[in-house]
């Protein structure tokens, strides 16, 4: 990195965020700095090198005008050519200017800053081996712009943009490095020296370019090291007399860097440095960032087409990223097609989601998702354990009442997450309904697990010579500190893919729940229509058969003398199997009366009613040496009380009737109530049971398991009505027994929870 800071135990990084780099006081000393007052070019300040460099001392030039430094058709072609441009904070590039006592030629730039002109002139070593002149460098621009736009994904043009750059710069190291969104930094692409390890891959801590750093790099575009070893320049005076202040270097190339920074660069065996900014939307996006393992001087000419590229970079990287975003989107909202189609056509949504061919695990860029659906718990690749995933999900029903909740640090707001960071430091989150806990949740592992490290971490690395104190490795160590717990950020595309998912989970459902409601209202036509069907026959039906049941009565009356004995005995059945007959009509019409009539709900005392209905079957009760206890307290219903003493009644009265204990023992109780679901009431007795097999037949109507006259008769009506009134209720009923020990029949009266 060019100027990138390396943290250490020993190192306030704190103190790096406050170290003023722009005004550093001194240069480097290939080169030579004249500060100049407008417009009689009076020479300010200077770099303490002018002596050995321009062969005129500072003391020389201090106070006088340029006039004594530069040759007088340079200081014309200057006046005239470049000083009419804009200069302020913009640094430009000069031809070849001779200099000093003996015209020797410099690389020169010149900038304004604060009122102040600064020509740069640096000194080309006579072996620098990139040499081309501008023509012959803008000419080799034009293939590698067109390469450049034509490239289709991001990294294979950052490696091309690398590549040239080195190409011009001949540096050991190009890379481009770019800015994450918590400040760190990931080297996307790089050309290097064969031999070299390469730092492709690798992340730096947001301290390693501290934040005024970043900032100075969002106003000057382009910073070079030409050598880390050799000693700063001071500049002379210190004190700018017309500021009164140091001198602004901001914009200043030959700028010196901070002790920190080439510390660092020293700890990594780098001498030779250049980073060119690289800026989106007036943001540091990244860097062209350059290494070289000896001193290295990078002429003007190789400067400006790196600097040219940069900009290109700049310019292409928006739309590049753009682009790729857009073909993420488009595959998500393609995907999301699928995913609709694939619910819909389950019973259960989340079942078409985890069919195979759904794939919907790879759906999102994460590591895992969850679905918590009621009880149900569905985990799909990397996640926490399903214990984990169910406190997750209720922390967030308590947490956060956004539609899609997401975070890249889990941990920062639910502690417990610490715990599984590996599989879920990232978190989003759609929540499909208010109150209950169902949830889609995709999970991302810790970024540090992400990590590609170039090498051994525990080796020292090899490359150069290292200092005592920082090195790269060190800087990783506490980049990893640094990130524990965090994820890799969700984009806004996921989160609004999330919500988009989302919100088709729940047309779907609420289309399925209308469906359902619709099949039901149907069911409830249907079961009305029987209802008084089976009022109208049973109704029209007694008439005949009450004509039926008199004439034979009068047959015996008048008749029964004149019969033989075999004929009254005939005479007989047929009476009796009217009056079964007609107490048969007489049930079923009760049962479509039940059916029919109006639910007259009132709040109902269920001690009372259970106590009322007991004092009603007293003489039952006592004949057949029942005793009937009931448990607890029983809750307050909201109910129909009339149609409620019959369920109570039926139930007692069967645990009565079908039970041949000496002493027969019924217990009326409730559930111990578990939260908001319904209470469940029960009846139980020490009976004779009811075979499994039998436990749905019981509450067909007329269905008896024993004969006509057995246990005290019955027409097989009691339960059929029971469960008309529960279910009129909006509850259930249902048994459990063990033929021979006894029976408990549960109820509840209203709809229980999902
Ligand atoms: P009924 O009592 O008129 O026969 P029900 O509809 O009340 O009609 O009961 C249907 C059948 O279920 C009964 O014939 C009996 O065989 C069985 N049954 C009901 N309650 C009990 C019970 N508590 N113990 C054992 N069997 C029972």
């Amino acid at each position: 990195m060019s100027e990138v800071y390396a943290g250490s135990e020993k190192t306030d990084l704190t103190s790096c965020d406050r170290e003023p780099i722009h005004v550093p006081g001194s240069i480097q000393p290939h080169g030579a700095l004249i500060v100049l007052q407008e417009p009689e070019m009076k020479i300010l300040q200077v770099s303490a090198n002018t002596g050995a460099l321009l062969g005129i001392a500072p003391d020389e030039l201090l106070n006088q005008s340029w006039e004594l430094l530069l040759a007088p058709s340079d200081i014309s072609f200057i006046n005239k050519q470049i000083l009419t441009k804009h200069l302020e904070a913009t640094p430009y590039y000069l031809p070849l200017l001779g200099a000093g006592k003996s015209g020797k030629q410099f690389e020169a730039i010149i900038h304004r800053f604060q009122e102040l002109l600064s020509l740069e002139l640096e000194e080309k070593p006579a072996s620098s081996d990139r040499d081309e002149g501008h023509i012959e460098i803008y000419a080799s621009l034009k293939p590698i712009l067109a390469d450049l736009q034509t490239t289709s994904s991001l990294s294979e043009f950052f490696r091309m943009a690398a590549a040239q750059v080195r190409q011009f710069t001949g540096f050991d190291r190009v890379m481009i490095y770019k800015f994450l969104e918590d400040g760190s930094g990931k080297v996307v692409a790089e050309d290097k020296r064969a031999n070299l390890e390469s730092f492709l891959g690798l992340h730096y801590p947001a301290s390693d370019i501290p934040k005024q750093a970043r900032a100075l790099y969002v106003k000057s575009w382009l910073r070079m090291i030409n050598d880390n070893d050799a000693a700063p320049v001071p500049i002379v005076p210190s004190i700018n007399p017309l500021t009164n202040a140091p001198l602004d270097m901001s914009y200043a190339v030959l700028r010196s860097m901070s002790p920190i920074h080439t510390e660092y660069l020293r700890n990594m065996g780098v001498r030779a440095t250049m980073s060119i900014s690289i800026i989106q939307d007036n943001q540091l996006w990244g860097l062209v960032a350059c290494h070289h393992y000896s001193p290295r001087y990078v002429t003007h000419p190789a400067r400006m087409t790196c600097e040219f590229l940069a900009h290109m970079l700049s310019l292409q990287v928006g739309s590049k990223e753009a682009l790729e975003n857009h073909e993420y989107i488009k595959r998500l909202t393609s995907k999301h097609a699928e995913l609709v189609r694939a619910m819909s056509e389950d019973k259960d949504f989340f079942y078409g989601l985890l069919k195979p061919e759904a794939d919907f695990e790879h759906w999102l860029d994460a590591q895992g998702v969850a679905f918590c659906i009621g009880d149900e718990v569905k985990l799909l690749g990397a996640t926490p354990a399903e214990a984990d995933v169910r406190q997750i999900v209720a922390w967030l029903l308590e947490y956060s009442d956004q539609e899609v909740f997401a975070t890249n640090n889990l941990a920062a707001h639910y502690a417990p997450a610490n715990g599984f960071r590996s599989t879920a430091a990232g978190l989003l989150a759609a929540r499909l309904a208010k109150l209950k806990p169902q949830y889609v949740l995709w999970f991302r592992p810790e970024i540090a697990q992400e990590v590609h490290w170039a090498g051994d971490p525990t080796k020292p690395v090899e490359v150069g010579d290292f200092g005592k104190r920082l090195t790269p490795r060190k800087s990783f160590a506490l980049w990893i500190e640094q990130v524990k717990g965090k994820s890799a950020p969700w984009k806004d595309c996921e989160v609004d893919a999330a919500g988009a998912l989302r919100r088709s989970i729940l047309e779907i459902v609420g289309r399925k729940a209308e469906e359902l409601l619709k099949l039901n209202a149907e069911l409830e036509r249907s079961n009305v229509e029987l209802d008084s069907f089976a009022f109208i026959t049973s109704h029209d039906l007694k008439e005949p058969l009450r004509g039926i049941h008199n004439y034979s009565h009068m047959l015996i009356e008048s008749y029964g003398e004149q019969l033989d004995g075999e004929g009254q005995q005939k005479l007989q059945t047929l009476m009796r199997l009217t009056q079964r007959m007609e107490s048969l009509i007489e049930s079923l019409l009760y049962y479509s009366r039940v059916g029919r009539a109006e639910l007259m709900r009132t709040e109902v005392d269920l001690n009372n009613l259970v106590s009322e209905t007991l004092e009603m079957m007293q003489l039952r009760l006592q004949e057949s040496n029942a005793q009937v206890h009931v448990n607890g307290v029983l809750p307050n219903v909201y109910a129909d009380a009339v149609m409620l003493r019959e369920v109570f009644e039926n139930l007692i009265g069967n645990a009565v009737k079908y039970n041949d204990k000496e002493s027969r023992k019924i217990e009326v109780g409730t559930l111990a109530a578990t939260g908001a679901a319904s209470p469940v009431f029960y009846v139980r007795d020490n009976g004779i049971g009811i075979d499994e097999k039998h436990h749905n037949d019981i509450f067909h109507i007329f269905k008896r398991l024993h004969g006509r006259e057995q246990y005290g008769g019955g027409v097989g009506a009691g339960l059929t009505i029971t469960k008309k009134i529960v279910e009129r209720h909006g509850g259930r009923i249902w048994v459990e027994s063990t033929p021979g020990a006894g029976t408990i029949f549960y109820f509840t009266l209203q709809r229980e929870q999902e």
